[in-house]
């Protein structure tokens, strides 16, 4: 991926997450990069936006089976497995 898509991704990213809540894995399915790749633009996309004072919801990884939200959890990637139920369908 060049220099100028991260950049659009970025800002794609931005432009989503002032509009709507989404996860990161709704990101990755909106922009249609990997999830791997939206956790290492948010990181930036952080900043970006610290900077511009706007506010950013992302929404916290939930369980599939109970629903459980990582709500405690700071960073993006993806939980192995929930705390309430044990079940790994994160
Ligand atoms: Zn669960």
């Amino acid at each position: 991926m060049g220099n100028e898509n991260q950049q659009t991704a970025r800002q794609r990213i931005i432009t989503l997450l002032t509009e709507v809540e989404m996860s990161a894995r709704d990101l990755s399915q909106a922009i249609g990069i990997r999830e791997k790749e939206v956790v290492r633009h948010l990181v930036h996309v952080e900043k970006t936006v610290a900077s511009q004072k706007k506010n950013l919801v992302i929404r916290p990884f939930q369980c599939l089976d109970c629903e459980y939200m990582f709500k405690e959890r700071k960073r993006y990637t993806r939980p192995g497995r929930c705390p309430r139920c044990k079940g790994t369908h994160v």
